[in-house]
């Protein structure tokens, strides 16, 4: 069988090989995957776009679903609803939209990934979450059965939180629901988007976007915290900072391992706990073989420290920036 090297799919452009790749073109060709994958008692991971993912170095003994064949879109109606695979990339589905006269899927326009992987995540950005537009989602389980959620609210549990996280399902396709309307609006929401991401540097080299979370709890973004913690001055091996958003880690020209990567997350993550007691929890989703180290450090778990004058100068200071 041949050798797959899971960089050429990953989104960062790192990551090991693997022997067993799946890439189905069908919710039928998945539950197949599935069931096969399972008759061999291997361990599997999905990918969409791994915009969010960070592949491991390590050659991964297990197999990989690769989503990117499921490309199915088409209108159900003239009243907005869409059916959609998962394989399809979320610019791709935010101009389809707005194509056929619909709004509210323009904040989808150059957010990187595929639908699967973004209701997973429950994605949101520019004033709008997947969870707000997602009616109907059909998936298989571990078992290989076709599993339909045509409840959404059972499924998205808030900020980037999904009922996906724990059952493992794989999701084959959605139903959107849209407004037909003026579309002009929306297509200004879809280039300020655009404008806004190339402005910011988001494309300059391969990441995953925000490597933590917000904690909403703290009053802070994460990113304020990283940067008033100077973690863009760190580096490792061919991994960086990127110099205007703290909360990405770059592949800097492709010269990063995922090694690289995880550790300077790791310091990142320790720097701002020094600074202000707060221990980030992280966004990025690491997939295939963890080695030991890493998976210690990574999986570590430490309580907010108390109160500092310094974080309580930068929640004024955020309030402040929101304010004006
Ligand atoms: C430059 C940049 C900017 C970004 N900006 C934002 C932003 O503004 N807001 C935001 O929310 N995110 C942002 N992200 C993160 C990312 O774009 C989103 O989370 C995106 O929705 C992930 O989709 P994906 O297909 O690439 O997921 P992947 O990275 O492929 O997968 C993410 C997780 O979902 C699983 N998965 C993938 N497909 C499926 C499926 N079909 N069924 C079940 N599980 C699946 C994977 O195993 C993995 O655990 C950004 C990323 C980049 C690179």
């Amino acid at each position: 069988m041949p050798i797959h090297r899971l960089s050429e799919l990953a989104y960062y452009q790192t990551g090991g090989s693997c022997v067993r790749l799946y890439l189905p073109k069908s919710v039928s060709e998945i539950q197949d995957a599935v069931r096969e994958i399972q008759g061999l008692s291997q361990p599997f991971f999905v990918l969409g776009g791994g915009t969010n993912s960070l592949v491991c170095d390590d050659h991964w003994p297990g197999a990989v679903i690769a989503l990117s064949r499921m490309g199915g879109l088409r209108t159900l109606d003239k009243n907005g609803n869409i059916f959609c695979e998962a394989g399809v990339d979320n610019s791709g589905f935010a101009r389809f939209a707005v194509d056929h006269g619909l709004t509210g899927a323009g904040w989808m326009n150059r957010l990187p990934g595929q639908m699967g992987g973004t209701v997973r995540m429950n994605a949101r950005c520019y004033g709008g979450e997947i969870s707000q537009i997602v009616k109907k989602i059909t998936c298989v389980d571990l078992s290989g059965n076709i599993i339909v959620h045509d409840d959404p609210s059972k499924v998205f549990r808030g900020y980037k939180d999904t009922s996906f996280m724990q059952t493992g399902e794989i999701i084959a396709s959605v139903e959107i629901k849209l407004e037909p309307g003026d579309t002009l609006a929306t297509r200004e929401l879809m280039k300020f988007c655009e404008d806004d991401r190339v402005l910011k540097g988001q494309f300059t080299h391969p990441s995953c976007g925000c490597v933590f979370k917000n904690d909403y709890t703290v009053g802070v973004p994460s990113g304020m915290l990283l940067e008033s913690s100077g973690v863009k001055s760190l580096t490792r091996g061919g991994a960086i900072v990127s110099p205007q958003h703290a909360n990405f880690v770059f592949n800097r020209d492709k010269g990063a391992s995922s090694r690289d990567i995880i550790e300077l997350s790791l310091m990142m993550r320790e720097a701002v706990y020094a600074r202000f007691g707060v221990w980030l929890e992280y966004e990025m989703e690491i997939l295939g073989h963890l080695p030991a180290d890493l998976a210690k450090a990574i999986h570590e778990v430490r309580a907010r420290g108390s109160e500092t004058p310094e974080l309580e100068a930068l929640r004024a200071r955020f309030a402040l920036s929101v304010r004006v």
